[in-house]
């Protein structure tokens, strides 16, 4: 089946987020120098900065190398214990300044994050919102961190817990979210008290400096803030094993955040991880039809689906399959597909071809394994990045997008029969980030709420993110949470003090 059609071509873009990047009134954002010890690095050796929907070279930004990172490391050392002094109001007004400076250039932002990641505009402008509110968050949250006083079990003696901050954090951090995700780790970090050295993906470094000119702009202190960018190897190896860093926070592959696993064994650091997931999507034939297939499309194609939420296997129940593909269809059929900077774009690019390669892989995979692909046909002058949004029907378990993520705007839609199976279905994967669940029936949201081996579950939605909720995964999809009360004690540690012999 063939459906709509794909707005902009290859040479119809070319030169867009150029234009753009040319146009921006803050030209420090594409200065392109790395930020180490409150210093602007700009350096002969540069590693550029490609648009994805092109493949055109944008900017070129500092390659930073092993030396700068401990030279980073020594000055979030010194700053740590100025940063960890001040009053956590004054740190979290600090934290306030910083997201209103992002509010202030929110569209200068977004330009940066749809020219290097691709993303339609309209998701990069809501992606600043999302980020910023994560400082304000913290920046509140800072003034909470209780401790406890314990009731004894020794006589005269008093016990009492204390939250402290770790010490220096560092945070590599992926390209899907360039800005949101720096600022949800680096708010929760500066929050607590804790120096933050980031490592952005190299394929998103714009968006990570640009908010890096913003933190010196809001009065972060030297050190305190810092942004490597270039090789992730060469720069996450002083990272991990420098005894200074103290905490490490990851987003991105469940493979990468392995291996940073096992890397920070010899220093025993504290490590939250923000893994890939493999979301399923329960849709039982006692909803409104039209709520589950927008509910399923908005899960599926947010940030062009290169999103750790996505759903990955949507599973429909028997009675209403047939009549849910063509719904989901004709939805997927109204999504434009193009460059993130054109106004009515829904669909950007792939952030990297690795990615669109591994979509059209599954795609080829179902299609040979008796799927039915339902797709536009690709325009030969649509650059390589992008990957048309498709919907795989019939797709068993045994198929390449079962069991590994999608990460792109590929559907796959599966059959079920009873509340038992699905459930089974849906708990047999080594990943537990997200779930959803589509029913009228409360007793059965209430049970599958309970059941579902996952850190999150939509109940009738798609849309639960934001600061008040403790994002994470349950198996191979993470460890530790991140914003809610829980996120800024992934920076601290307790510390209990017994004062005993105290007088009667
Ligand atoms: P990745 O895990 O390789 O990259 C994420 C971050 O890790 C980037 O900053 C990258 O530079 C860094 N990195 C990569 N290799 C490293 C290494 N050996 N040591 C230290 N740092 C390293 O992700 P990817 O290859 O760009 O994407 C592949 C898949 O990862 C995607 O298809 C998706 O399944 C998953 N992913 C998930 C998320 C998420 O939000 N959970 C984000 C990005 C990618």
């Amino acid at each position: 089946m063939v459906f709509g059609t794909v707005q902009h071509k290859f040479p119809h873009s070319a030169g867009i987020a150029r234009k753009h990047l040319q146009a921006l009134r803050r030209r420090d954002f594409v200065a392109g120098a790395a930020f180490v010890d409150g210093r602007w690095i700009a350096g002969d050796r540069r590693d550029v900065v490609i648009d994805p929907a092109t493949g055109e070279e944008i900017a070129d930004v500092a390659r930073c190398d092993a030396e700068d990172a401990d030279r980073a490391i020594a000055a979030a050392e010194r700053s740590f214990s100025v940063w960890r002094q001040l009053l956590p109001i004054r740190r979290g007004a600090i934290l306030g300044s910083w997201a209103s400076l992002m509010r202030e250039h929110s569209e200068e932002l977004a330009i940066l994050v749809t020219s290097e990641q691709g993303k339609p505009l309209a998701e990069a402008r809501y992606e600043i919102a999302y980020g910023a509110a994560f400082l304000d968050w913290f920046a509140a949250e800072g003034e909470r961190t209780y401790g406890e006083t314990i009731p004894s079990h020794k006589p005269g003696s008093l016990l009492h817990v204390r939250m402290q901050p770790i010490g220096v954090a560092a945070a590599i951090t992926p390209w899907n979210f360039p800005v949101a995700m720096i600022a949800r780790k680096a708010g929760a970090a500066l929050a607590a008290g804790c120096p933050v050295i980031v490592k952005p993906a190299p394929e998103t470094p714009l968006s990570a400096l640009a908010l890096a000119r913003l933190a010196e702009q809001a009065g972060i202190p030297p050190g305190v803030f810092q942004v490597l960018v270039g090789d992730p190897i060469e720069l996450s190896a002083p990272l991990l094993r420098d005894t200074r860093v103290r905490a490490l926070s990851f987003t991105g592959s469940t493979q990468v955040g392995r291996l940073l696993l096992q890397g920070t064994a010899d220093t025993v650091k504290k490590v939250s991880l923000e893994l890939g997931g493999h979301a399923p999507f329960l849709v039982f034939d006692d909803v409104e039809l039209d709520k589950a297939v927008k509910g399923a499309v908005a899960a599926k194609f947010a940030t062009s689906g290169q999103d750790c939420l996505a759903a990955n296997r949507i599973y429909v129940q028997r009675g209403i399959y047939a009549a849910f593909v063509e719904a989901f269809a004709a939805a997927m059929g109204q999504l434009k597909v193009g460059h993130g900077l054109e106004p009515a774009t829904d669909i950007g690019p792939m952030t990297k071809l690795s990615v669109a390669n591994k979509c059209r892989a599954q795609i080829d995979d179902a299609a040979a394994k008796g799927g039915r692909v339902i797709s536009a046909k690709m325009e030969p002058s649509l650059g390589e990045n992008f990957v048309l949004p498709a919907l795989l029907s019939d797709v068993t378990e045994d198929m390449l997008i079962c069991r590994e993520e999608t990460f792109g705007p590929v559907a796959a839609v599966l059959p079920f029969d009873s509340e038992e199976e699905v459930l089974a279905r849906a708990n047999a994967s080594e990943m537990g980030l997200a779930a959803y669940v589509y029913t009228d029936s409360l007793r059965r949201a209430l049970r599958l709420s309970e059941q579902m081996e996952y850190g999150m579950v939509g109940v009738n939605t798609a849309s639960f993110t934001g600061p008040p909720i403790p994002f994470g995964g349950w198996k191979q999809s993470g460890l530790g949470r991140e914003g809610s009360r829980h996120g800024i004690h992934e920076y601290m540690e307790m510390k209990y003090v017994c004062f005993g012999d105290l007088p009667a």
